[in-house]
């Protein structure tokens, strides 16, 4: 397993299209693994393959809520419903956090490793994690989903600061960093 480098939001390939995983073998699993030890070394949630700068579509998931990681290959939006506002980052744009609104409900069809396919059913932060994850595939960011009525500043940061509080050793943010447009 290895670490690979994260590309953020100036890199153009983040907004390109990624293909099909046609090959169900062990370049594939190692790619998986790698993302999976990028993610966790980053303090993600998720990770998708093009964060790392590869073309597949392939996404690690870990909410850290007890679920374990979840691996989704050529993964589709099959059905959604409600609207959940929440707040959101991306590793990929290291720092920003903002106010989003995605479905409150997913359902999502995926491969595994081995090409086997399999039927997520998922609410709240995953729902939004899984959103958010999916569209990268797609080379869309979160913030093309950002909610055009935030709540307060003060809100936001007091939100963002409970969820890094929750990762003890991020680093990645200095509270100063936190911006609401
Ligand atoms: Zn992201």
């Amino acid at each position: 397993m290895a670490i690979r480098n994260i590309i953020t939001k100036k890199d153009p390939m983040l907004y390109k299209q990624s293909r099909p995983v046609t090959k169900f073998d062990d370049r594939l699993g190692q790619l998986l693994d790698d993302m999976a030890e990028t993610m966790y070394d980053a303090d993600g949630v998720g990770l998708a393959a093009v964060q790392v700068a590869v073309l597949r579509r392939a996404i690690v998931i870990d909410l850290q809520d007890g679920s374990g990681i979840v691996e989704l290959i050529n993964p589709e939006i099959i059905a959604s419903e409600g609207e959940l506002v929440d707040v959101e980052g991306c590793l990929s744009v290291p720092g920003e956090y903002y106010e989003t609104i995605r479905p409150a409900k997913v359902t999502v069809k995926a491969q595994d490793r081995h090409g086997e396919w399999h039927t997520y059913e998922e609410e709240g932060r995953r729902a939004v994690c899984f959103c958010h994850e999916i569209d990268h595939l797609d080379g869309h960011l979160f913030l093309e989903h950002l909610n055009p009525n935030p709540k307060s500043d003060k809100d936001q940061e007091r939100q963002m600061k409970a969820r890094m509080a929750e990762s003890e050793d991020n680093v990645e943010v200095a509270p100063d960093a936190i911006k609401v447009k």
